[in-house]
């Protein structure tokens, strides 16, 4: 392997299924950005499809959004960074010129740009972000545990979306992959009184009950909807979040929350849901409200944002992330680790690529 200061490791996704690791040109800061030195990057869930059957927006392309390293260079004009600052990347470029960018709703830009998807990502020794996307990791907050702040951010954004009273709150969870429990863990840290994960994957439900979430069932073996309403005494719960996308939890979620109760659709869809018109009557007379809930809010003033409140929890261990890494890979083993969670070869939660 070859490394200059003008060459860097990348794995470049030439086309679908086709990635490779490669010495690339390590890329150059223009105005405004600065280079990072990969610490760690997170594989996503949206990455497997991205590489296995979807492909990117143009080949060829760097995948790999959820990262966390050290500047490296900055451009010119930049104010406020150095060479050496531990960060994390948000890691959407919004136009800033749209009405959703004008109200602060990044997410929402019309024409966005992503690293990772669009335009080259971590999945690489060094990657150029512009600087306003940057984040200060914490001081006791490990790059590792900064590389997971966009599924933290994630999982902190759909639960917000309910209004975030959570305090005292039952709150049902379907699907318990990395997001889920983010959701899980977010939600115990907001005052939540119960909690309850559902899967159908027995090492799932084990892993979960390893990180000390009591309730976690097994939605082959017991009904969820029925385990929901002996947890709260027929009333059902308060906050439903489907994370898992498949039809039957979101018919079983709108079917378990309580009157006025809040469900959030986060998981991916993977087909149609017909929904049955009791059910629909049932949700119209109980007055539920049904969420949407999409990435993340980001504000680089840091303004109550869900990035910054996220590195923050970890700063003061309200949500522990660590927990949720099973898988630590060099970049010359990151294909391999993505074809492993392709094919679901062994059981995975969080899988970390370390970079450098
Ligand atoms: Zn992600
Ligand atoms: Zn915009």
């Amino acid at each position: 392997m070859t490394r200059t200061d003008s060459t860097m490791q990348a794995l470049v996704l030439h086309a679908v299924g086709d990635a490779r690791l490669e010495a690339v040109a390590r890329p150059t800061p223009g105005d405004g950005a600065v280079l990072v030195r990969v610490g760690y990057c997170g594989v996503c869930g949206s990455d497997i499809p991205r590489t296995f059957v979807k492909g990117t927006y143009s080949f060829p392309t760097i995948c790999g959004h959820e990262f966390a390293g050290t500047i490296e260079t900055c451009g010119g004009g930049v104010e406020g960074w150095s060479a050496g600052d531990r960060v994390t990347v948000f890691p959407l470029i919004w136009c800033g010129k749209c009405p959703p960018c004008e109200q602060g709703s990044y997410a929402q830009c019309h024409k966005y740009d992503y690293l990772g998807s669009r335009s080259d990502g971590a999945f690489a020794q060094y990657v150029v972000a512009p600087a306003r996307n940057l984040l200060s990791v914490p001081e006791g907050v490990s790059l590792q545990e900064a590389a997971m702040t966009e599924p933290a951010a994630v999982a902190l954004h759909a639960l917000r979306r309910t209004g975030g009273a959570l305090v005292g709150q039952s709150v049902a969870v379907w699907g318990a992959g990395p997001i889920g429990l983010m959701v899980a863990q977010w939600a115990r840290a907001m005052g939540a009184s119960q909690i309850l994960l559902f899967d159908v994957v027995a090492k799932k439900i084990e892993f979960a009950r390893s990180l000390g979430f009591e309730n976690v069932i097994d939605s082959r073996q017991h009904d969820p909807v029925e385990a929901i309403e002996s947890a709260t005494q027929g009333q059902g719960a308060d906050v439903c979040v489907e994370a898992a996308g498949v039809p039957v939890t979101m018919i079983q979620a709108l079917k378990a929350v309580r009157s006025s109760g809040e469900v959030v659709l986060l998981g991916n869809p993977a087909a149609d849901v017909t929904l049955p018109a009791p059910l629909i009557s049932t949700a119209m007379r109980r007055e539920v409200n049904i969420r949407g809930t999409w990435n993340s809010r980001y504000s680089f003033t840091g303004d109550g944002d869900d990035w910054h409140a996220a590195l923050k929890a970890m700063a003061s261990k309200a949500i522990d992330l660590k927990g949720l890494i099973t898988h630590e890979v060099a970049l010359e083993g990151a294909f391999g680790a993505m074809q492993m969670m392709k094919e679901n070869s062994e059981f995975y939660c969080k899988v970390l690529i370390r970079a450098n």
